[in-house]
């Protein structure tokens, strides 16, 4: 099926377009210059900004893929997780365009999203095989999610979360505290490249003790970042930007790769599947590739374009849906910013 894809969930306004798994297009336009000013999301600046580039980027799709409305067999639309006012303008828009084209409209699953990103492929590309079950390993700037998926549609189990903050949130705080620019997640890779890891060893969260054992698959970045913020005042002139930023890219590193294979030896499935934005993070891919294969496990890791926030994957878990005959979303869905992860579509 012809599928259009509408994410409004964060700061990016995302407009895929798929044909079962193929992306004919995967146009975005995002806030984040915008938000740099502010040094994180603002909600009410990312819902403004999704009315204003919504219409050109539908455009810019449509044109990219090389059909009209008329074309489509369904819309799906990011109904949550994510910011309320930033999925309004989405699920708004979408209904919208199906109440004026009559088509099907399908609201779903964010992190479900993700997940379908690694199904996806490039324009006239071959499709790889598609492996399940997987844990997938899903880390961004509003979420840090540990999943095992058995099926797509029917079987996503919730194994952990972040109890606190998000990786990519801790990236951006941890930024902040050093003195260096949002987004926190490149400038803090920037800085490590000159760093040693090993000079400051930082707090890996819920990794040892009773922690450990009640959370085996959640994460907390809360105490990293205290222990990051007493450090540079205990050090004050001498505080060493470039070991902090590799100390703590390394904390953070270590236990989302730790808990993930965890995951993999206890569910017994030896597949691991990344995705969000954080992803972009090199040392992250490297240990992942490091200890994955020391594991046994294989690594998937989707293009960048489909591991951070896009319409390609909401596109894509639409068509899924489409092609194993669900039924759409009643028309009166709202959304709901903490939709949990087993309900694909609303
Ligand atoms: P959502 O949480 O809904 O997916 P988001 O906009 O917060 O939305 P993304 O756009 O996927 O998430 O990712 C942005 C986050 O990724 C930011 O927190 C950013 O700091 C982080 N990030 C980007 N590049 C890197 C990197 N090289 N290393 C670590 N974190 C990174
Ligand atoms: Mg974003
Ligand atoms: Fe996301």
């Amino acid at each position: 099926p012809l599928v259009l894809g509408i994410e409004t969930s964060c700061d990016e306004t995302g407009v895929g377009i798929v044909r079962g798994r193929e992306v004919l297009a995967n146009t975005i336009a995002s806030s984040m210059a915008e938000q740099a000013r502010y040094g994180g999301v603002v909600p009410e600046i990312a819902a403004r900004a999704h009315l204003e580039a919504l219409r050109p980027t539908l455009d810019a799709a449509l044109a990219e893929a090389g059909v009209g409305l008329g074309d489509l067999d369904a819309i799906a639309v990011t109904a949550g997780p994510g910011l309320a006012g930033a999925l309004m303008v989405g699920v708004g828009a979408a209904k919208g365009l199906a109440a004026a084209t009559g088509l099907p409209l399908h609201g779903v699953n964010h992190l479900v999203g993700h997940v379908t990103a690694d199904l996806l492929h490039a324009r006239g590309a071959e499709p790889q095989p598609e492996e399940l079950p997987t844990v997938a390993l899903l880390v961004s700037g509003g979420h840090t999610s540990l999943l095992l998926v058995r099926d797509l549609l029917t079987d996503v189990e919730p194994l952990g979360e972040t109890l606190d903050d998000a990786a990519g949130e801790a990236f951006d705080k941890t930024a902040r505290l050093l003195g260096l620019p949002y987004p926190g997640g490149p400038s803090i890779d920037a800085a490590a490249a000159d760093g040693d890891p090993a000079a400051i060893r930082f707090p890996r969260g819920l990794s040892s003790g009773k922690d450990r054992q009640r959370h085996r698959f959640d994460f907390s970045f809360s105490g990293l970042k205290t222990a990051v913020a007493r450090h540079v005042e205990a050090a004050g002139d001498d505080l060493r930007v470039a070991d902090v930023a590799a100390g703590f890219r390394e904390a953070v590193v270590d236990v989302l790769v730790t808990k993930a294979l965890d995951a993999c030896a206890e569910t017994g499935v030896p597949r691991l599947l990344l995705g969000g934005g954080v992803v972009a993070n090199r040392r992250l891919r490297d240990v992942a590739v490091q200890r994955c294969a020391a594991a046994g496990v294989a690594l998937r890791i989707p293009p960048f374009s489909l591991c951070t926030d896009n319409g390609a994957m909401i596109a894509g878990l639409g068509a899924r849906l489409v092609a194993a005959g669900v039924a759409p979303s009643p028309l009166g869905f709202g959304v709901d910013s903490t939709l949990p992860v087993p309900v694909v579509q609303v």
